[in-house]
């Protein structure tokens, strides 16, 4: 993977080389970020996209309060999905003006919690305006509303799709004039739109048109909303890639398109601020999972590398999160990288489970027992979208490098 240098044959993470930096963590598996890496895929966004959109990280991707703290300090906003996020997104130092919470399921607890705070509110349901009203009346601080909205399209191509047909997220479009008579009535103090229509996108043209359509689907229900549109959420989608065969997104178009989205918004919704949400694409690539290997098996012709680390720490890698077809992420011998990957080599776990397993059968170089593997594109669903208290083994250490 070009974005980790190398030098004498081992992986280089933030200037570190991979056996000295697994000696400074103390144990193996652990993840490693690399922040110049979170830096420049900022910077390069930027440099792609018109400087009227603002441009948001989804902490979901990676809430390690370290790196959530570094990402606060090149983005314009944070959106958070529970109250646990909220707190790791306030003490990274992020303006509440600035932080934005969404999710189907609020508790009335965390919705009193994001009111006090002074968040934006992305309402999914008449009950949680009506909580929210509640709320707002008890604590005696105006909740700051926009309505997400479940788009009446889908996210085409999408690793994962979250709008569009019936869908728990947000409320469906025909239903919003409705819900924006109700926000009007209980008097809440309402900001914007929030549409998000999937994830894990590398088509260029499916995220154009989903935005396109987004944004004219603003334009109609701001026809009912009780106030000026202050902020409308665009939402994201854009991938990385994983497997054999797929290539990075194409940033031109978007960016093009989405110029032609801020002039027409200039005068269609005057004083509204455009931004996008992203959380894979921003941190997905600057992160690696690293684990040892303590035994290697040759069952009836075929290697096995068995590890301290697998599915416990990294669910993803192992195809358990979502996938319909396991496929291998890129890994490597991460103190091997001058030998051929020669050997075709499974990684696997310590579970006792045979989706424990990280890598099947890869050309690898010749490795064993003290190794380090290396599994790429790990910042996003890793640690935190794991089952780490599955099987009692320890945790995985995570360091921004
Ligand atoms: C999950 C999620 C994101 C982040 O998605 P990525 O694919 O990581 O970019 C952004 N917004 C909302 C509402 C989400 O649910």
């Amino acid at each position: 993977m070009s974005q980790f240098p190398v030098e004498n044959g081992e992986l280089v993470v933030g200037g570190v080389p991979l056996t000295r930096l697994a000696a400074r963590v103390g144990q193996t598996p652990f993840y490693a970020y690399d922040r110049a890496l979170l830096s420049a895929r900022v910077a390069e966004l930027r440099q792609a996209l018109p400087a009227a959109i603002q441009l948001h990280y989804a902490v979901k991707a990676n809430p390690m309060p370290a790196l959530v703290g570094h990402m606060a300090g090149l983005v314009d906003g944070l959106d958070v999905a529970s109250a646990g996020e909220l707190a790791i997104a306030l003490d990274a130092g992020c303006a509440p003006a600035d932080i934005s919470f969404a999710g189907p399921g609020k508790r009335d607890a965390e919705l009193a919690q994001a009111v006090a705070a002074g968040v934006l509110l992305n309402v999914e349901s008449f009950r949680e305006a009506r909580a929210l009203a509640e709320i707002s009346t008890r604590l005696g601080w105006p909740a700051r509303v926009a309505v997400r909205v479940n788009p009446d399209f889908e996210l085409k191509s999408s690793g994962m799709k979250m709008g569009g047909g019936p869908k728990p997220f947000g409320v469906d479009a025909e239903e919003v004039p409705a819900l924006l008579a109700e926000v009007g009535r209980l008097g809440l103090a309402f900001e914007g739109f929030h549409l998000f229509a999937g994830s894990q996108n590398l088509r260029a043209e499916a995220i154009v048109e989903a935005q396109q359509k987004s944004f004219e689907l603003a334009l109609r229900l701001a026809d009912s909303a009780p106030a000026p549109v202050r902020v409308l959420n665009l939402g994201g989608g854009f991938g990385i890639p994983y497997f054999p065969g797929e290539t990075h997104l194409d940033l031109a178009p978007i960016g093009a398109n989405l110029a032609g989205i801020a002039t027409a918004a200039a005068t269609r919704l005057p004083g509204a601020a455009l931004v996008i949400e992203l959380g894979r694409f921003l941190v997905g690539e600057a992160g690696i999972y690293v684990c040892r290997v303590i035994d290697r098996k040759v069952s009836r012709g075929q290697v096995f590398l068995v590890c301290d680390g697998g599915l416990h720490h990294h669910l993803s890698a192992s195809g358990n999160f979502g996938q319909v077809l396991r496929k291998n992420y890129p890994a490597a011998i991460g103190n091997r990288l001058e030998a051929p990957g020669t050997t075709p080599t499974s990684v696997v776990g310590p579970l006792c489970t045979p989706l424990d397993l990280l890598a099947d059968r890869m050309a690898l170089p010749d490795a064993g027992p003290g190794d380090l593997v290396v599994i790429f594109q790990s910042g996003a669903y890793g640690a935190s979208a794991s089952p780490q208290a599955f099987l009692g083994h320890p945790a995985a250490i995570e360091a921004l490098v």
